[in-house]
């Protein structure tokens, strides 16, 4: 997949059009499902009794098609260091067999929450804030959309996890899309705006939509992305 020699403007052309229809397809099924088609059946677990505005709704996807400018320009850069063999990718799963395979990706989900969590904490300085992660936080009343709807400035902090990942550790590259796929599932689930019921959002290691809408609306704590293991740690967890 990334041996294919497409010219430059082609590769971040197609990986910015593959972001847009991933995001309109992913969020759209969430946000149909429980904001339009079973709107009422859900009700119960609405974290917020209003509806989002389409004012909000407009806003969430212009910063979001921002984000993805902005990632598909990383991901250029970053084919080019992965075609010149800068990055620890190895080709075949038999490399290192499948039990490191499915290890890697753990690493990578462990890597980007720990990134995240220390990212984000910065971002919530109150100079950087202002500048950078405010524009996020201006989406109290959270939907699928809000998954990727950051400042410019952020979104670059965020895609940061990439060279990292693929400098640090040896990977296949299904494993990244597998981690890139579940990132992207995981985004728009905390920011679903519903505090889905059992299996989804009890656990106890799981950031879930609860602690997340605590976060958006002003709470100074719940700061991580996959699990709560940090903000335990640092003493920053409030449970939903
Ligand atoms: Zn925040
Ligand atoms: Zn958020």
């Amino acid at each position: 997949m990334f041996n294919i020699d497409f010219s430059n403007f082609e590769i971040w052309f197609f990986v910015t059009i593959f972001f847009i229809l991933r995001y309109i397809l992913v969020a759209g099924i969430f946000f149909f499902v429980f904001y339009i088609w079973k709107k009422k059946k859900w009700q119960f677990f609405k974290l917020h009794p209003k509806s989002p505005s389409k004012v909000q709704i407009k806003r969430e996807i212009l910063y979001s098609m921002l984000t993805f400018f902005i990632y598909s320009t990383g991901i250029w850069v970053f084919l080019y260091w992965i075609k010149h063999e800068m990055t620890m990718q190895y080709m075949h799963i038999d490399t290192y067999g499948s039990f490191y395979f499915v290890l890697s990706i753990c690493i990578m989900f462990i890597l980007h929450d720990t990134y995240f969590y220390w990212t984000h904490r910065l971002m919530h300085h109150p100079k950087i804030f202002k500048v950078v992660h405010r524009v996020h936080h201006t989406f109290e009343n959270t939907t699928p959309w809000t998954s990727f709807a950051f400042h410019p400035f952020e979104a670059i902090i965020s895609i940061g996890i990439i060279p990292i990942i693929i400098f640090i550790i040896p990977y296949h590259q299904v494993a990244l899309i597998i981690f890139a796929t579940g990132l992207t599932l995981n985004n728009i689930i905390i920011h679903l705006g519903y505090a889905l019921p059992d299996i989804m959002s009890s656990n106890r290691f799981r950031n879930t939509a609860v602690e997340h809408d605590l976060h958006h609306n002003g709470i100074s704590r719940n700061y991580g992305l996959y699990f709560n293991f940090w903000d335990k740690l640092m003493g920053t967890f409030q449970r939903g």
